[in-house]
């Protein structure tokens, strides 16, 4: 197995990866709130999850990897007052609140798909686990860590903290910082102190998502749904918590402090967190006007867009920098990461392409073995050394020189061993498409057409027929192809 280290926030050290079980993950991440489209920033976060769970997979784990779908809890504010996402998107548009989450879940699956973000083993919903949430509420009101007031149920921090408990210390909160920052807006005059969050909370009259529980009519807390959900599906210890670092607090930290409460013990092994897609230096947001749509971005129809981009060009250009740093959006860095893409694209059409002649004697150069072995050894490095995505990628355009050398004959097959060759072309092609997920996006237009098309083109040239030659090539270049006229063949290649 690899030597994953992965920074465990809870630490705040990059830890060697143990899992509890042997060759088995539990992996949790917090998924979205469905009540509007999935937005770039969203995306940052579900891509390099992604990532952990490919990387993983790859180095030979079994993963369940459970992400949930909130559709219900989740407050406009993000705190316990105040009309329900779901809800009042429901209310404005005058639908049923689930068909807003069907919508809006139908096009998380869809940019997912789109973007080749592996799909969950399990996808739980909120609304899916209110008979748990209930029942976990009410053991915490039993052990006297939960108090029912005026039909909603709180949880005790002051009580928590007082059993050993330790609120604050994922996010590094401390207590009385919090507690002078706190304006008691939330659950006025209900609370024992400001600080505690809701479990249940009892539904206003208008309030149209809502389920009968012993403190009447109510609906769960957003961090509840997430606890509850782990715990059925990863047990009372569970490997990875994941999630968008603007998670930490309070979503995560009152999650923890309800499973130890709950449960005895701490919850999650490694919690990890993402860095967050900034526009100009702001975190990319619904809320702050500066998000925008992957259709908007595929259509280039943005103000802030100076071209279409793909969604290859979009997921290359997010892994160029690791998941612990910013990453700022601009039509530059996007331009590079376009030309980035097709140039490792074209290496991925090479590489499946090229055989290692049977008929030749190697007669390997030591030194240009050592630099293929380097670089693929490079990515590995990179990629256990907390998801460094930036440094394997680097890596792999070293590899990229080597196979564009092969194939341009500069390199001769002669000057490395068959095996090394193998181990080129299996590496660039597996932590392209199997760890990072980039794959080869041929245009529409031109599916299944190329190979055909390139076979007339040679055609026409031999009979000189240049009209049509230049016909084919037109037709290439404007799906963003290029033919290439080389000494001895003819090929494509994604235009650079
Ligand atoms: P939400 O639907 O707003 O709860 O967000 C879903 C996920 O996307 C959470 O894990 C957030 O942390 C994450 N997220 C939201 N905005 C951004 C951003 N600008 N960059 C990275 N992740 C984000
Ligand atoms: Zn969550």
């Amino acid at each position: 197995m690899q030597p994953l280290k992965i920074y465990n926030t809870l630490s705040r050290e990059k830890e060697l990866f143990t899992p509890i079980h042997e060759n088995h993950v539990g992996l949790y991440v917090c998924g979205p709130t469905v009540y509007n489209y999935v937005h770039l920033g969203n995306l940052r976060t579900f891509t390099s999850f992604d990532i952990l769970n490919r990387y993983l997979l790859h180095i030979g784990y079994k993963v369940r990897y459970v992400r949930n779908i909130t559709d219900v809890g989740h407050l406009v504010g993000d705190g316990d007052e105040g009309e329900d996402k779901i809800g009042k998107m429901a209310k404005l548009e005058k639908l049923e609140p689930m068909e807003i989450v069907h919508r809006f879940t139908q096009d998380f699956h869809q940019v997912l798909e789109k973007f080749n973000v592996l799909p969950p083993s399990i996808e739980p919903t909120a609304t899916g686990h209110i008979v748990e949430q209930i029942e976990t509420t009410k053991s915490l009101i039993e052990k006297g860590l939960a108090y029912e007031s005026n039909g909603s149920v709180y949880f005790d921090i002051e009580t928590y903290n007082k059993n050993g408990g330790n609120y604050g210390h994922l996010s590094g909160r401390v207590i009385e910082d919090l507690l002078t920052e706190t304006r008691d807006l939330d659950g006025v005059g209900e609370k024992r102190n400001p600080l505690d969050f809701a479990l249940w909370k009892k539904a206003a009259p208008e309030h149209i998502m809502r389920w009968p529980s012993p403190w009447g009519e109510g609906f769960p807390g957003w961090h509840l749904e997430c606890t509850c959900m782990s715990h059925k599906y990863l047990g009372d210890t569970f490997d990875i918590h994941g999630g968008g670092m603007d998670l930490k607090f309070p979503h995560h930290e009152c999650e923890i402090a309800q499973a130890k409460a709950a449960y005895d013990r701490a919850p999650v092994r490694y919690w990890m967190h993402t860095n967050m897609l900034t526009v100009n230096g702001q975190k990319m947001s619904k809320s702050l006007g500066n998000s925008f749509l992957p259709s908007e971005l595929f259509a280039g129809n943005h103000p802030l867009l100076d071209q279409a981009y793909s969604p290859m060009t979009v997921r290359f250009f997010m892994l160029q920098s690791q998941y612990r740093s910013t990453l700022d959006f601009s039509n530059d860095a996007l331009k590079a990461a376009q030309k980035g893409y097709k140039k490792i694209a074209n290496g991925l059409r090479i590489i499946k392409k090229l055989a290692y002649p049977s008929d030749i004697t190697a007669n390997p150069d030591a030194a240009q073995e050592k630099e293929i072995n380097d670089a693929i050894q490079g990515c590995y490095d990179g990629m256990n050394d907390d998801l460094n995505t930036a440094v394997a990628i680097a890596h792999l355009f070293t590899l990229l020189k080597k196979i564009n050398s092969i194939y341009t004959g500069s390199l001769a097959f002669e000057s490395i061993s068959a095996e090394t060759f193998s181990n080129l072309q299996r590496s660039y092609v597996s932590i392209l498409e199997d760890v990072l997920g980039i794959k080869e996006e041929v245009p529409a237009e031109m599916n299944g057409l190329t190979e055909e098309l390139l076979a007339l083109y040679k055609g026409f040239k031999e009979s000189r027929q240049y009209d049509k030659v230049d016909e084919i090539r037109g037709a290439f270049k404007s799906a963003g192809l290029l033919i290439k006229d080389m000494k001895n063949s003819i090929d494509w290649g994604y235009e650079e």
